[in-house]
């Protein structure tokens, strides 16, 4: 057998139709990054798009995201340190002033990092509003992996629009700099 690659995988063997189990046929593979062998399913590594075993396509997934998406997501993490930590912030009075706090395990930029990659966090190439940034789910809680996901930043205006006219009781007037409005502006 010729060393033909398939994504991650190297083909060692096809098996013959016998080895067919549930209507599909299985091959034996060798993963480039790890160098073990693994018996998988014909159709999905013919098709090229597994970069190798779970490990080493994990692997690879994040190291291309380190490689290209640049520096939002740390740019993200900073401005969330800096207006809960640093007093000179100029938001710093609709966050750290008002007891919102990031978890510890934040403090450290991997550990952010981490988890956005976990729950779905992509560095997207398009249009600003349709970018991810991270959303607190309860606006009057801190930044921690319980309380954080990731909206588009057009469905966190237009959530915080939402909170907004929620929180302003009727009749008061809004104030220009959204004081006491648990209105924020994520990223
Ligand atoms: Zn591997």
């Amino acid at each position: 057998m010729e060393d033909k690659l398939y994504g991650g995988w190297k083909l060692i063997e096809l098996y013959s139709t016998h080895h067919i189990k549930k209507g599909r046929r299985h091959c034996l593979v060798l993963c480039t990054g790890c160098q073990k062998t693994f018996t998988r399913d014909w159709m999905s590594v013919k098709n090229g798009h597994t970069r190798g075993c779970n490990t080493c396509s994990k692997k690879r997934r994040y190291a291309n995201y380190r490689q290209y998406s640049g520096g939002r997501l740390h740019r993200i993490w900073l401005n969330m340190n800096n207006r809960c930590n640093n007093s000179k912030d100029i938001n710093y009075q609709w966050y750290g002033a008002k007891g919102i706090k990031v978890c510890d395990e934040w403090r450290t930029f991997l550990t952010f990092e981490r988890w956005a990659l976990e729950v779905g966090y992509v560095n997207l190439k398009v249009e600003f509003k349709h970018q991810l940034s991270i959303d607190r789910i309860d606006p009057k809680l801190g930044y921690n992996p319980d309380n954080c996901q990731w909206l588009t930043v057009s469905e966190n205006s237009r959530k915080a629009h939402i909170q907004r006219s929620e929180t302003i009781p009727r009749g008061s007037t809004v104030q220009a700099n959204g004081a006491g409005s648990g209105v924020q502006s994520n990223d």
